[in-house]
């Protein structure tokens, strides 16, 4: 990888600055006093009165007033010195007396003053230059190094040689669909002659869609790998500064490298950052956006035919882009990256797997079937974490626990083994987590529970664990109620074994909270008053889902309110049930599970046999 920069952007020591601005100072207040002695020998103090009596005596040499100094020598070589009062002159001394042999001399210093006070003045100015100089540069190679003060229109885009770099279509496991929209780009940047031969046009930019970690870094680089052209990759947020304009100046740089480099490939991370739905902010504050949007549109609009330029973006966020961006013309095709299915993960496994060693107990299908949820990143990360783990215990190689702790270190946090708990919250969580899964364990539609832990992992003091054992892309009216018991099942627990409930069950409230109000204002799932009507719309950002509402009246406020509420006592209701039926179990299990810290689901279940 290589990074554009000019070649002097690297700052010079500043102390070296300095000092050369001392030494040039010094040189010039010895060449503004040419008459400086270093080294004067010492003349004797004496009072002016002493020094008019010398005078009157006849006995001084030469007088040489500089200022309010007065310095004279004897005849007999001995140098006085004394200070007079400022105003008074040689005539108010009387030292002009003409029958005294001594020579009188003054030296005007108005000149050597101005010098003096330049430079004294001077100082202060240049310190300040040299230290602004050095915040620049600082600032500078703190946003990626782009030459300092000048270099802020500079793009900062990381550029991949096309010919050396060997990210291929097979290093993109699973994401089939993906590469199959995207191989006539790879051939487009290959022959661009064949295509213009017969007038087709090829897409200038193709929008990747998915979540974060799903790979689309990934696919453009490999894209560019497979038809050995650079690879130019920026963030969107990349662009975004303080000062207006520096981002569309980046924009203009950044196209400008890229047709010099043709055919290329251009990839924007995170377009939304600036590609966000423009003219929705009040004031100025969407100023540097908009323009930079706006710059890029028109640079992908100027694109003459033979400007073998391909913009590939990506967002997990299509929904918030502006129309603008998706015109035809533009971003006009979208390429979708899901978060990988069961076989999919498998295959990240086995090309992340490559450059490491495993033992014979190693089973990529059972870790593929443990990472429902998990991103191509994701799954690195647990290979990652393996490999670590497996160099802290000395092992030969990575083994299937290795594996498995990493999973459960990934998807849950790392564990916390030295957070000290007293017996009494021990005996709390322990219930707590052992209600969560009796509780999903008598619904019907719940997860299958795969492990409940009381050691405390990330922010969580115990987990229950609960495993799909496929990978699904629907969920019904009835497991979305189902989840909503077993949730409730921690805190249901509590209040079942020791009378009242505590903070522990607050996450576990608010996950309630979420699916009981995505069920009545999002799924239509509401009861006969609120009908199947959209209040609120569902977008999964950053991985997890986000309501945001729509406009509707206080009456229909307070009816969704109660709604949920009803949704969540029902619930309520059918865990306590349950639990109550199994409380012989539940105190059981969760001694039992004190006892080992950990519990599988196969031993959770020999107590039901
Ligand atoms: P995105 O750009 O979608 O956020 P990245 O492309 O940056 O994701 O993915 C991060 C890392 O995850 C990649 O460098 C790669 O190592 C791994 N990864 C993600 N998806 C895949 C995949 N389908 N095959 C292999 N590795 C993957």
């Amino acid at each position: 990888m290589q990074k554009y920069r000019p070649k002097n952007s690297q700052g010079r020591n500043p102390f070296f600055v300095l000092m050369l601005v001392a030494i040039a100072g010094a040189a010039l207040m010895l060449f503004a006093k040419p008459d400086l002695n270093l080294f004067p020998p010492k003349p004797e103090r004496i009072s002016i009165t002493e020094l008019i009596e010398h005078y009157k005596a006849d006995e001084l040499k030469n007088i040489i007033v500089k200022d309010n100094t007065v310095d004279a020598e004897s005849f007999d070589g001995a140098q006085y010195r004394s200070i007079k009062e400022p105003g008074t002159t040689i005539v108010d001394l009387g030292l002009n007396d003409p029958l005294k042999r001594a020579r009188v001399e003054i030296i005007d210093t108005s000149a050597t003053e101005f010098w003096t006070n330049l430079f004294v003045g001077a100082i202060p100015l240049l310190l300040l230059i040299v230290l602004l100089i050095f915040l620049f540069r600082k600032a500078g190679s703190a946003g990626g190094g782009e030459g300092g003060p000048f270099g802020f229109g500079k793009s900062k885009a990381r550029v991949y040689d096309g010919k050396k770099h060997t990210t291929k279509f097979i290093d993109v496991a699973g994401a089939q669909e993906a590469k199959d929209e995207v191989v006539e780009v790879v051939d487009f940047l290959k022959n661009p002659k064949k295509y213009e031969k017969m007038g087709a046009k090829i897409p200038k930019g193709i929008l990747l869609v998915g979540p974060p970690g799903t790979g689309k870094t990934l696919l453009a680089r490999a894209i560019a790998g497979e038809a050995g052209v650079p690879f130019f990759n920026v963030s969107g947020s990349e662009f975004v500064e303080m000062f207006v304009g520096v981002g569309a100046s980046r924009v203009r740089d950044l196209f400008k490298t890229a047709k010099r480099n043709a055919p290329c490939l251009v990839f924007i991370d995170e377009i939304d950052a600036i590609g966000k739905k423009r003219g929705n902010g009040s004031g100025g504050g969407h100023d540097e956006r908009e323009q930079t949007l706006n710059q890029i549109l028109t640079e992908m609009d100027g694109f003459e035919p033979g400007t073998n330029v391909i913009v590939l973006a990506a967002t997990n966020r299509p929904d918030v882009l502006d129309q603008a961006l998706l015109r035809p013309g533009r971003f006009d095709r979208r390429v979708h990256i899901d978060l990988p299915d069961m076989e999919a993960r498998e295959q990240i496994l086995a090309v992340h797997a490559k450059n490491k060693k495993f033992d014979a107990t190693i089973d990529f299908k059972s870790v593929a079937s443990k990472t429902v949820g998990f991103s191509g990143a994701d799954i690195e990360n647990v290979l990652n974490e393996a490999a670590i783990a497996s160099v802290k215990t000395r092992s030969a190689s990575i083994s299937q626990k290795h594996l498995d702790e990493a999973v459960e270190k990934v998807s849950m946090g790392p564990e916390r083994r030295s957070r000290k708990i007293s017996e009494k919250e021990k005996q709390i969580i322990a219930h707590h987590e052992v209600g969560h899964a009796i509780a999903g364990h008598f619904t019907e539609n719940c997860e299958p529970m795969h492990k409940i832990s009381v050691i405390s992992r990330g922010n969580a003091l115990g987990v229950t664990w609960f495993l799909p054992e496929e990978d699904t892309y629907l969920k019904s009216e009835q497991k979305m109620k189902d989840e909503m018991v077993s949730l409730q099942g921690g805190r249901m627990a509590e209040r079942l074994i020791f009378g009242q409930t505590t903070t522990g069950a607050s996450n576990d409230l608010e996950r309630i909270s979420r699916i009981a109000r995505a069920m009545i204002m999002t799924y239509g799932m509401g009861g006969k008053t609120l009908g199947p009507v959209v209040f609120a719309e569902m977008n999964r950002s950053r991985g997890i889902f986000e309501l945001t509402e729509k406009e509707f009246s206080e009456d229909t406020a307070r009816e969704i309110d109660r709604e949920v509420q009803s949704l969540v006592e029902e619930a309520e209701s059918l865990c306590e049930e349950i639990l109550k039926k199994h409380e012989k179990e539940l105190r059981l299990i969760a001694t039992d599970l004190i006892k080992k810290e950990t519990m599988t689901r196969e031993e959770f279940l020999a107590y039901f046999e």
